[in-house]
């Protein structure tokens, strides 16, 4: 297994229609995908089962560690259905949402969510369709809310609705959610992202549910609530990782306080040594053009320079005409903003706050590698948890991740500058294991004899948590002994 030594920065693709069959994922795969997303608001158990599999096989055979991610489709407040198709509403006209109607017209439509009629007020907005319809609130009659529409438009059948601002009361997890963490359970799921969180506390209930079923998969907060950035360093606390859900996020809060809060959030992430995706629109013109366009290009370059642990493509790889030509073309602008001068390394983590054993073995090897100038640093690791906290420090050299387990090689794949590599079974020699992850770092062409490298281990040899070891070690030395 060769693995690319150029890029930290990961990608995650949104499986769909264009991406979905196993040639397709060969293909994503082979362009550097490192992280697939499968979309829980469509299709069934038995579409997402076959699309792991094929993901799974089409990785094994490129010799690829790559992980997966369920994304949970979450309490979106959707209108309902038009009697025929959509309809086209004026500047000014009146409009009424309202959940006992079954079938819209261009007058009315009905709602999935009964209770927004609790949450909203005369003076609120609500923005539909990504915000492309807004909707003064007039008053509440009843089960209706009369709204005014602002612009000419039209409206389609389960367009989402946002409150500006924030406030509505729905709960993060519905019943749909919660069946389909059963089901991530069951695939074998690395990530799971929860859709609209508000609280820490609506991660622990996440959390508390995967583990009932059996998982231990990474969850990652979507960051695209009012509410969530104001409880930010709550659900920090609470979470594995975060997406900057820009799509949801925007409307909520406004689409110009985005790029400075993707900046906070990536930042916040970091100094909770969570891992953080920036995500929605990087590549938006690719659904229908084979290049992205200047702006594109400096979106996902600074979302690198912001120091976002992976960039994510949505409907470019999931509907796009030009899924692979996107990822190639993310590999690209990735590869270059890690090799500008303002990619800031991390050269003052003297202050950074811990008390474990572990950590400061992870923050020693740290300091070393940066000032010997090694040429890898390598992570024998159980949990992955020396590998996360080595890669929340930018210091330009590679993380390895050397494990025999395979699921911590999957939830590694995510995080900045960490490369997973499978460690060969070989017991609890402790020599014997030194000399196998030197092996598969040459093997990986990591490294080569000669090279510098420092290592971090855990003795005795086995236990999760127990890194206590760093060891700075001359690349075949060991071959003498062997
Ligand atoms: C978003 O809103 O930006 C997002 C990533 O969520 P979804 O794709 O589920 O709308």
């Amino acid at each position: 297994m060769t693995v690319s030594l150029q890029r930290s920065t990961k990608i995650v693709a949104t499986l769909g229609p264009a991406s979905g069959n196993p040639e397709r994922m060969r293909e994503l795969v082979a362009a550097g995908v490192d992280v697939v997303r499968i979309n829980f608001s469509h299709g069934t158990a038995d579409d997402h089962r076959q699309r792991v599999d094929a993901l799974r096989a089409a990785a094994h055979t490129a010799g690829r560690t790559v992980g997966v991610m369920a994304d949970l489709q979450g309490p979106k407040i959707r209108i309902g259905k038009f009697a025929s198709g959509p309809v086209r509403i004026k500047a000014d006209q009146e409009f009424v949402l309202d959940a006992s109607c079954p079938l819209g017209d261009n007058g009315r439509v009905g709602l999935d969510y009964p209770d927004l009629v609790k949450d909203v007020q005369a003076g609120d907005v609500l923005l539909l369709d990504d915000g492309r319809t807004v909707f003064d609130v007039l008053r509440i009659q009843g089960t209706e809310i009369l709204c005014r529409n602002r612009h000419d438009g039209e409206l389609s059948n389960n367009k989402g609705i946002n409150k500006q601002g924030g406030g509505l009361t729905a709960p993060a997890l519905t019943a749909k959610d919660i069946e389909d963490i059963r089901t991530a359970a069951s695939l074998g799921i690395d990530y799971v992202a929860v859709s609209f969180p508000k609280s820490g506390d609506d991660m622990r209930l996440a959390r508390a549910l995967l583990q009932a079923a059996g998982s231990n998969a990474l969850l990652v907060a979507k960051i695209e609530r009012v509410e969530a950035i104001e409880n930010l360093n709550n659900i920090l606390e609470a979470t594995d990782g975060v997406m900057v859900a820009r799509g949801d996020l925007a409307v909520e809060v406004g689409d110009a306080a985005v790029p400075a809060l993707q900046k906070r959030i990536i930042r916040a992430a970091r100094d909770f040594n969570k891992f953080s995706i920036t995500a929605t629109q990087m590549m938006e013109s690719m659904i229908h053009s084979p290049v992205p366009t200047r702006a594109e290009v400096s979106d996902v370059a600074n979302a690198v320079l912001d120091g976002t642990d992976a960039v994510m493509l949505s409907a470019e790889t999931a509907t796009g005409d030009y899924p692979i030509q996107s990822v190639e073309a993310m590999v690209r602008i990735c590869v270059e903003a890690e090799k500008s001068s303002d990619f800031p390394l991390d050269t003052h983590f003297l202050n950074r706050v811990f008390t474990r054993i572990d950590q400061s073995i992870a923050m020693a090897a740290l300091f070393a590698a940066h000032h010997l100038k090694v040429k890898a640093i390598a992570s024998l690791t159980e949990s992955g948890s020396t590998a996360l906290w080595m890669s929340r420090v930018n210091t330009g050299i590679p993380i390895y991740a050397l494990t025999q387990e395979v699921r911590t090689r999957y939830k590694v794949s995510i995080f900045k500058g960490v490369f997973p590599l499978m460690l060969p079974q070989s017991g609890h020699d402790r020599d014997r294991i030194l000399f196998d992850a030197e092996e598969a770092l040459i093997a990986a062409g990591a490294v080569a004899i000669g090279d510098l490298i420092v290592l971090t281990i855990g003795e005795p040899i086995g236990k999760s948590g127990g890194t206590n070891t760093m060891k700075i070690v001359k690349v075949g030395e060991h071959r003498s002994n062997h």
